[in-house]
């Protein structure tokens, strides 16, 4: 018999480690007194007192060696330097796009964009908008408006492609609201606010149909445009041939432009970028660029945080690495379902949500479960989740507080960074938790800001 070759079940991390960074472990009883010290919100806490953090994806990721050599060459001159040149081409390349405008990140394309293009009373669709995009959208006095399909709002249905838009609504919004009244449609890809959900490559092309039938610009929040690529390769039967970069180059070729916040699929630990193909659009945003972000050619990155974006938008859709992602975030969901433990499903690209409602029905939501749940989690194992419920969503424009439709706990996990022994210890800590549910109790707030609370808010427990 010849020799064969492994067949391995196993996807082991795409990468070796060549420098650490030491984490702090700590005992209950000190994590119970950090977590007070905190006001009980765990955005307050030192990064050093967590063990693991998956507070977000968002710039929290490992460069690989390559970026590392791309920063150490990188141009700093002002105007004109070669570090923007190779982030455009790279841009250029990718999205298929002819104007690339960096960012400090992505929240500032979206800035640009939004008050360059938006007017009172218009009308933004959108999947679902992102926090950043709807406080943009609605900061130019539009209104943001999330046209998922009902699948996407519902935890526990089962759908390849829960971030889809509902082309039937996005075709009545039209309609109803006329298309001079509405400046741009958006497709958030993966959605995040929706639990990490893809856009299938078939609903791309029907967004982009409706918007040129209609002459309206059509932009993709393109955050995580390479994870969305893994998926349409993995469950849309036609490309499952192609590589993630050609499905993201068709993806791209559907629309008029994209925002992008290089923290997230960028690899990078900062950046972003504006990318579009309307000449005149471009000359208006460019001029923006310069009042808020700086002069185009950096807008708001230095020449190495842009040689980072370059070599990471090309390693993010690497296959190995992508198959590595997706895996590893669906090998936590895996174990949380099998323990029993409600979670938004399909697991999504980036985060595992955990139901926090469903895990803690003795919790009215004015109590807020996830939050609770959030706490827990630290105070048994030392890790920093955020909770997306009624201490987020729950404080209305009047002053008075409603219940956010879910509540969720999103365990995010940052890019490169935690290894299967890392992850496994964490579904150790849920189960552990969730083994003892009856015993969380719930939150009230001591002190409240009026914007974006869950910040900065301090709570006591019950
Ligand atoms: C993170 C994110 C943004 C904003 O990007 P920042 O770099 O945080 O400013 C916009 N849209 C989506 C979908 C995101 O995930």
């Amino acid at each position: 018999m010849e020799l064969s070759e492994i067949k391995s079940e196993t996807i082991i991390e795409p990468f070796r480690i060549r420098s650490v960074e030491p984490i702090r472990f700590t005992t209950m009883t000190e994590r119970k007194q950090l977590l007070k010290n905190a006001g009980y919100n765990p955005f307050l806490l030192k990064a050093k007192d967590v063990l693991i953090d998956l507070l977000t994806d968002s710039g929290t990721g490992a460069m690989s060696s390559a970026q590392w050599s791309g920063i150490i060459a990188s141009d700093e001159s002002y105007a004109g330097s070669e570090s923007f040149y190779r982030f455009e081409t790279a841009v250029q390349d990718i999205t298929g796009f002819k104007h690339v405008i960096p960012t400090h990140q992505g929240r500032a394309a979206e800035n640009i964009l939004f008050t360059t293009i938006a007017k009172k009373a218009d009308v933004i669709p959108n999947n679902t908008h992102f926090d950043t995009t709807r406080a943009h959208v609605e900061h130019n006095e539009a209104e943001a408006l999330d046209l998922v399909i009902d699948e996407g709002r519902e935890p526990q249905t089962i759908h390849p492609f829960k971030g889809n838009m509902n082309i039937e609504k996005l075709e009545k919004t039209i309609q109803e609201k006329g298309s001079e009244n509405i400046p741009v449609i958006m497709l958030t890809t993966t959605n995040n606010s929706g639990g990490g959900q893809p856009v299938s490559m078939e609903n791309v092309k029907q967004v982009s149909k409706v918007a040129k039938k209609h002459g309206i610009p059509f932009f993709i929040d393109a955050c995580r445009f390479a994870e969305n690529s893994w998926f349409i390769k993995t469950r849309e039967k036609e490309y499952a041939d192609k590589t993630p970069l050609e499905i993201a180059k068709e993806m791209f070729s559907y629309a008029d432009g994209c925002t992008m916040s290089a923290k997230k699929d960028g690899m990078s630990n900062i950046g972003g970028f504006l990318a579009l193909n309307d000449d005149s659009l471009a000359k208006k945003c460019r001029s923006l660029t310069i009042l808020t972000e700086g002069f185009p050619t950096y807008g708001g990155m230095a020449g190495y945080d842009m040689e980072a974006v370059a070599v990471g938008l090309y390693e993010a859709l690497d296959e190995g690495y992508l198959r590595y992602r997706i895996r590893s975030t669906a090998y936590l969901g895996d174990k949380l379902i099998e323990a029993g433990i409600s979670i938004v499903r399909p697991t999504g690209g980036h985060a595992v949500y955990i139901d926090a409602k469903k895990m803690l029905p003795h919790i009215p939501a004015l109590q807020y479960p996830a939050w609770s749940l959030t706490n827990a989690l630290y105070l048994v194992g030392g890790i920093r989740g955020v909770e997306i419920g009624s201490v987020m969503f729950g404080l209305q424009p009047d002053g008075s507080e409603k219940a956010s439709n879910m509540e969720l706990v999103r365990l995010a996990i940052p890019r490169r960074v935690y290894t299967q022994s890392h992850v496994d210890y964490l579904a150790e800590v849920v189960i552990h938790t969730y083994e003892q549910s009856e015993q969380l109790k719930g939150y009230k707030i001591i002190s409240d800001p009026s914007v974006l609370r869950h910040f900065s808010a301090e709570l006591a427990p019950l």
